[in-house]
């Protein structure tokens, strides 16, 4: 019988989700029985091969790069998960959807005290950047999402147990010990 075909993808999100999956140890070993992985940071498959059954999507949407991808996982993904805080509510990166675009920009390139060898003054611009949207956006927001993994990130054991029910199709059993919120 074939595996139930996993996708997983990191937009406006700092990758701790995607290493939520891998602190499910040893257990690793046993989802690679479970499943077959396509498009994912994991494997490094950068374009879908085929229609995938579970998408996990890390990260909410920040730019015209993250719509793209998101709305790519829902046209192959039988099943869309949001995974961890940006993905369900924009996370971190949505402290900036209360400043103006043009000021969140001066102070990452222009005026932050980070900012060194930039003396020409220059905002990139260059028309292969993606897009910034004029704030960061939940995935829901963009596409139907079917499940929601509360947590920053969302604990191994809760995205372990989900894995497992989504695939199985058993009930999903999330006690209050594997939900976590920030
Ligand atoms: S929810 Fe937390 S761990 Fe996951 S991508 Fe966002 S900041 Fe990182």
């Amino acid at each position: 019988m074939s595996k139930p075909i996993v996708a997983t993808t990191s937009l406006a999100g700092c990758f701790g989700c995607h290493m939520s999956v891998l602190d499910i140890d040893e257990r690793i070993l046993e989802l690679i029985e479970l499943v077959e992985f396509n498009k994912s940071p994991i494997n490094d498959i950068k374009k879908f091969t085929k229609k995938c059954d579970i998408g996990l999507i890390e990260g909410g949407c920040c730019n015209s790069e993250n719509v793209h991808v998101l709305r790519d996982f829902r046209e192959h993904c039988k099943i869309l998960v949001s995974v961890g805080e940006c993905a369900i509510m924009g996370g971190l990166p949505a402290m900036r959807n209360g400043i103006p675009i043009r000021e969140c920009l001066e102070e990452a390139y222009l005026n932050g005290p980070t900012v060194v060898g930039n003396e020409e003054g220059i905002i990139p611009n260059d028309p292969e950047l993606p897009m910034l949207l004029d704030k960061v956006y939940p995935c829901h927001e963009i596409v139907k999402i079917d499940y929601f993994l509360p947590g920053c990130p969302p604990r191994a054991d809760l995205i372990w147990e989900a894995l497992v029910a989504l695939v199985t199709g058993d009930e999903m059993k999330l006690p209050y010990e594997v939900l976590k919120f920030d």
